[in-house]
């Protein structure tokens, strides 16, 4: 065996035993180079094997470790094929259900034979279900013992096996022990005793393989102190990578664009309505930034309808009246069109010159595109990131907005200032968010930008009833999206689902346009999901912003931002298991036109005492902020947001929302480390963020 040979933590990962070339490169997918990234490469959740719990007992959304007797395994041939296995246990039954299934497998799977499985419980048509579980059929001849400790579950890519993954960090924590000292502690002292954290090497070993006495709990919650102390490491070393970057961009050169605003004025007076305050405060801060010949860095916040846009369009007239050019990046085709279908009524009076770029541009017309944004006429350049392709470069680049940042991650707007630093200035930035993001998170997630607040909405703005509804009132939906339709107007429906699982969501989706398509037969229903190629997705929203698609079901990859009037209704499936952040931005898609609109919030009851007020603040509230801060308010421990949707990195072990009270004394720390210990900096930097920091291929 190898248990005694004496690896270094800097080795590369193919020093371990049973890794080849074909590993390592899964390995390196997931960013995992040297033995010390595994155990870098923390849990992101554990499953409970130590107990078995009783069919009878199961509620829908546990995640469960049961066992039970097959007693039926058939394939159901319908809309969707697939194969069911009822199994029960004496206190009550349970199907299992998949979609995608081997001939072995079915044969795997036969009556009278016991079988352990895992997976989230959900309900089924016609009983409680796991669709996919994890599972093996029991040996009757071997004595199936319970495991003793949390299973630790890795993230992991395509052909990784969990299995393999806890096997290399087995290895990888041997290492550990003959190798202390490879493993620097970098937190300085008195905040391991002040906050009470154990040892880094500690938390590693306990988070990896906790002990069978953990407390399994605030483990899974995420709350123990081995947790609290990684996560205390990885914000911080986040902070101070932010921080440096920080003072990094602060020492650009950009152009000054102290101009007459001449054309300012000109736009400002074309405009059917005038600015609101909020608007008006949020130019002003910019335009004295574009004043200045340090490069502007600037988060403009604002709730979904509070005319962002408008903002970024003031500050393209400025960049242009100096005589440069301006990209305008939005985070799809559909969007960067709608864009430009706004600047160009807009700018085209005032003479200026807008154009489009996005992938789908056919050669011949995106050459041409390209050779004007080579010529220095300043221009206004609409597009998706193909605004940023290596073939394009603009020949007086002065200003880059970035609208819906939160569809970007800080990555990829790292990426986008690499690429601004190949032009001879740095170009000013603007980023536009709708994502009411609560200040804690700004400070870490956006601690490289300066903010804005735009926190007034323009007036008469038809307000979005919205009412809380019980799913066995389905029907009556149904009938009302009838009405809605005889109407003329258009219907969303969103399937919403907290699982972790995108493939979940969708066929929820799919269900569900199935079922509404039986019950809705004359109007044209029409279905979006994430795992459609995003041209699909494009045909189809394009279809419903022309009226073609009537009622549209969706999961949550409904554009953000995406403008469609004539849709006065939308119906949000589920939404008692929502952030309500989330639901904000979506109800956002309502409202837009001249109608009245409704947002009909959809839940299966039981409905807790938490979920109640949650959606009694969505039926009474449209502040996003407020509804932000009292999400976070009644969030309760553990309960996860996905950090995708505020834009946040991925983490490994922090989680912004649960963490948040650490940062300010995180903050502290990274002051005082960058003053005092700037060794320390960068070796936590590359610790937790090393490889990411490249950011060239996101
Ligand atoms: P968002 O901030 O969500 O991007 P938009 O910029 O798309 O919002 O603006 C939403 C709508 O409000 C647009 O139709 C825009 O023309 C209009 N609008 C913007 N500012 C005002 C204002 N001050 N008064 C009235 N309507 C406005
Ligand atoms: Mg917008």
């Amino acid at each position: 065996m190898t248990f005694n040979k004496q690896h270094s933590l800097s080795d590369p990962v193919t020093v371990l035993s049973g890794v080849g070339i074909r590993l390592e490169e899964k390995l390196n997918r997931i960013g995992i180079i040297n033995v010390q990234d595994l155990l870098f490469h923390l849990p992101h959740r554990y499953i409970d094997r130590t107990r078995i719990t009783p069919i009878g007992t199961l509620l829908h959304g546990h995640n469960a470790y049961i066992q039970g007797e097959i007693e039926l395994t058939q394939i159901r041939y319908g809309k969707r094929r697939s194969l069911l296995c009822r199994i029960s246990d004496g206190t009550g039954a349970i199907v299992l259900r998949f979609f995608y299934f081997s001939r072995a497998q079915e044969k795997g799977l036969q009556r009278g034979l016991s079988i352990r499985c895992y997976g989230q419980v959900r309900r089924g048509p016609n009983s409680l279900e796991i669709i996919h579980p994890e599972y093996r059929v029991l040996d009757i001849h071997q004595n199936d013992e319970l495991e003793e400790q949390l299973t630790a579950v890795y993230p992991s890519t395509e052909g990784l096996q969990q299995a393999r993954l806890r096997k290399l960090t087995d290895q990888a924590l041997l290492t550990l022990n003959n190798n202390k000292q490879g493993l620097i502690e970098l937190l300085p002292g008195n905040i391991l005793s002040t906050q009470n954290l154990p040892t880094l090497i500690d938390a590693l070993k306990y988070v990896h393989r906790p002990p069978p006495d953990a407390d399994v709990q605030s483990l899974i919650a995420g709350q123990h102190p081995a947790q609290k102390r990684l996560a205390f490491e990885e914000l911080l070393a986040q902070q101070l990578s932010l921080l440096e970057l920080r003072n990094e961009l602060r020492t650009e050169h950009s152009p000054s664009f102290a101009t007459s605003k001449y054309l300012v004025r000109k736009f400002l007076d074309s405009l059917p309505f005038t600015l609101t305050n909020a608007q008006k405060r949020a130019y002003d801060t910019i335009a004295s930034d574009l004043n200045k010949t340090v490069a502007m860095l600037r988060l403009i916040q604002g709730d979904v309808g509070s005319g962002k846009t408008v903002v970024a369009a003031l500050a393209a007239l400025q960049a242009i009246e100096a005589g440069y050019q301006v990209a305008i990046m939005a985070p799809t085709e559909l969007l960067a069109e709608q864009h430009y279908n706004n600047f160009t009524l807009w700018l085209k009076p005032l003479n200026i010159d807008v154009v489009f770029l996005t992938g789908k541009l056919k050669k011949s017309i995106r050459n041409e595109v390209e050779n004007r944004l080579q010529d220095k006429t300043p221009l206004v350049a609409i597009g998706t990131h193909a605004l940023f392709q290596e073939s394009v470069s603009f020949a007086k680049l002065g200003l880059i907005v970035i609208d819906e940042q939160h569809r970007f991650g800080v990555h990829q707007r790292l990426a986008l200032l690499e690429k601004g630093q190949r032009h001879e200035t740095f170009p000013h930035q603007l980023i536009m968010t709708a994502t009411p993001i609560p200040r804690t998170l700004t400070m870490t997630a956006y601690a490289d930008l300066d903010h804005t607040l735009i926190d007034e909405l323009p007036p008469n703005r038809k307000s979005i009833g919205t009412s809380v509804i019980s799913n066995e009132r389905r029907e009556e939906i149904i009938e009302r999206i009838k009405h809605v339709c005889a109407e003329g107007r258009q219907v969303y429906w969103v399937c919403t689902l907290i699982e972790e699982s995108e493939t979940l969501q969708c066929e929820t989706a799919i269900e569900t346009a199935d079922k509404l398509t039986e019950k809705l037969l004359s109007i044209k229903i029409g279905l979006i999901h994430g795992r459609m190629k995003s041209n699909e997705k494009e045909t189809i929203m394009q279809d419903f912003k022309n009226g073609k698609i009537k009622l549209l079901v969706a999961t949550t990859v409904i554009e953000v931002g995406v403008d469609v009037p004539n849709a006065s209704l939308m119906i949000i499936d589920n939404a008692e298991r929502f952030g309500l952040s989330q639901l904000h931005q979506l109800r956002g898609r309502i409202g837009r036109g001249e109608i009245k609109s409704d947002c009909v919030l959809m839940y299966q009851p039981p409905l807790g005492e938490l979920a109640r007020q949650r959606l009694e603040i969505m039926r009474t509230s449209s502040d996003g902020f407020l509804i932000a801060e009292k999400d976070l308010e009644l969030r309760g421990p553990g309960e996860v947001l996905g950090t995708r949707q505020a834009g946040i990195p991925d983490m490994r072990v922090a989680d912004l929302m649960r963490d948040a009270h650490l940062l300010p004394e995180i903050q502290n720390t990274a002051k005082t480390l960058l003053v005092e210990h700037p060794d320390k900096v960068k070796l936590l930097i590359e610790r937790w963020l090393g490889k990411s920091l490249d950011y060239s291929n996101v």
